[in-house]
């Protein structure tokens, strides 16, 4: 590997006692070229995919509602057709374990493709910069313009970037509370000015976030703030696929006239164009070997290989492509560690889904009175209960209520309950049970709570039935 990534000496001058070493090295502002290709198209059409869903999504209904609605006052999360409590919060855990191993198996198969393509930051970042380039021009026309002096043009495009990109931080401020607060009474009350102060709060923090990211910050929070762009490099292994240079072929660089027979001047294929470093967002130049600033963009394939076809080359200078590959053995499609996240991913989808389809559309919970018992009128002991019965499907249904676990145990009050979509419905219960019929003092007692249109949906709550101490005969 020492042939590919060449190691430059970085030793400070020599050291002396009082003097002060400057660690410190400013950002230099990257300026990105605009540029066309394979890898840009597929991010482009992968980009409006991303955006249809995350700004249509919000706005779909579905059963009277919005379709995609974490309602945190009532604690109930609709996802489409789906209702999610918080007692399904173990769903949520396992989705996220999913997602985690997707991106496991993606990376450890094709490298950063998640950061180049879809991840948010990249998106969002890749929107601002066009942004940039329709209101301040190209990378040399932005070049010149940050060097000029302030002037009324100036001032125009500067004022017409930043709009745009507040507006479009604004968009996505307001679509991601949406999410949380319906989407349509919140754009009527925030324009309006009659949404509260947290909307507000809220919608403002992540317009100047989504600002800040992704016109500010952009390469700075992959490089130093993604905790994934850190522990990814150690799930890489030589089969992986990652964007590089190669140096067999380019070396060495320089320029040439086109159709010179460049061999003889023992030059290589790279023409020395610098244009894969000018279209680089994180401002690296591939040909130094792969580097963790790397988002695996390919916008530098991207431009290498127009510069190809310019120059009658063969395209894929720079490539996706794997160590082995580079070092000329062969590439292990199918490894241990790739089946290992495979199976793993499978196996955690298969629990997930049974979990979901199998999971109870009725709750109930029971708690007893402080009260531990009473006699009644007609001599018999009652112990009161408080139900919360809980209809987690998004139509109403009725349910029967039965109470088990002693002889001649009666259940007092209604039996029968109907409960609206998505409500809790409270219920006061009285259970009675003559003394001479309790065996002890302290004895387990279930309630049954089924549909009465299809039993097999039931769910059963364990409580205890308490009485006057009982004498053994
Ligand atoms: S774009 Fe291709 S030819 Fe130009 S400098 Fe980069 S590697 Fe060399
Ligand atoms: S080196 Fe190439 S793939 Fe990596 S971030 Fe830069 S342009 Fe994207």
């Amino acid at each position: 590997m020492s042939n590919q990534i060449p190691v430059h000496n970085v030793t400070p001058p020599a050291y002396t006692e009082g003097d002060s070493v400057d660690l410190y090295a400013s950002r230099q502002k990257i300026y990105t070229r605009a540029f066309t290709g394979v890898f840009r198209n597929v991010r482009l059409i992968g980009g409006i995919v991303l955006f249809l869903l995350y700004f249509g999504t919000v706005w779909l209904d579905w059963g009277g509602h919005q379709a995609v609605w974490w309602n945190l006052p009532e604690r109930k999360f609709y996802i489409f057709g789906a209702t999610f409590w918080p007692q399904d919060f173990i769903l949520l855990s396992g989705i996220l374990i999913v997602s985690a191993f997707g991106l496991f198996f993606i990376t450890v198969f094709a490298g950063r493709v998640w950061c180049g393509y879809t991840c948010p930051q990249s998106v969002w970042t890749w929107i601002f910069m066009w942004c940039e380039k329709v209101t301040e021009g190209d990378r040399n026309q932005r070049i010149k313009l940050d060097h000029a002096p302030m002037s009324v043009g100036k001032f125009a495009r500067k004022f017409t970037k930043h709009g745009l990109w507040l507006l479009i931080g604004l968009t996505t401020g307001l679509t991601f509370v949406g999410y949380f607060s319906p989407i349509r009474d919140l754009t009527v009350e925030f324009f309006t000015g009659q949404a509260d102060g947290w909307s507000y709060f809220w919608i403002g923090f992540f317009t100047l976030a989504t600002y800040g990211n992704a016109g500010w910050l952009r390469e700075q929070v992959c490089i130093h703030m993604c905790p994934y762009a850190r522990f990814q490099s150690v799930m890489f292994d030589k089969d992986t696929l990652i964007v590089s240079y190669d140096p067999r072929r380019g070396e060495t660089r320089g320029p040439r006239r086109k159709d010179t027979d460049y061999t003889a001047q023992g030059l290589g294929d790279c023409i020395d164009c610098t244009l894969c470093v000018q279209v680089c967002p994180t401002g690296i130049d591939i040909r130094d070997g792969l580097q963790i600033e790397c988002i695996g963009c390919a916008a530098c394939i991207d431009a290498c290989d127009t510069v190809m076809d310019k120059m009658s080359y063969p395209r894929g200078l720079i490539s996706y492509t794997t160590e082995h590959n580079l070092s000329g053995q062969t590439t292990h499609k199918l490894r241990p560690r790739l089946i290992a996240y495979a199976a793993v991913l499978l196996v955690m989808i298969g629990v997930l889904t049974t979990a979901f389809w199998t999971r109870s559309l009725i709750g109930l919970d029971v708690s007893k009175d402080r009260m531990l018992y009473r006699e009644n009128a007609e001599g018999r002991i009652e112990n009161v209960y408080s139900l919360k019965v809980m209809n987690k499907d998004q139509v109403d249904h009725t349910y029967v209520l039965e109470a088990t676990g002693l002889p001649d145990l009666k259940l007092q009050g209604r039996r029968e309950i109907k409960v609206p979509a998505g409500e809790i419905f409270t219920l006061p219960v009285e259970l009675s049970v003559a003394p001479e019929r309790m065996p002890s003092s302290s004895n387990e007692i279930s309630f049954l709570l089924r549909d009465a249109e299809n039993s097999s949906t039931q769910v059963q709550a364990k409580s205890r039935f308490i009485g006057p101490h009982v004498r053994s005969e």
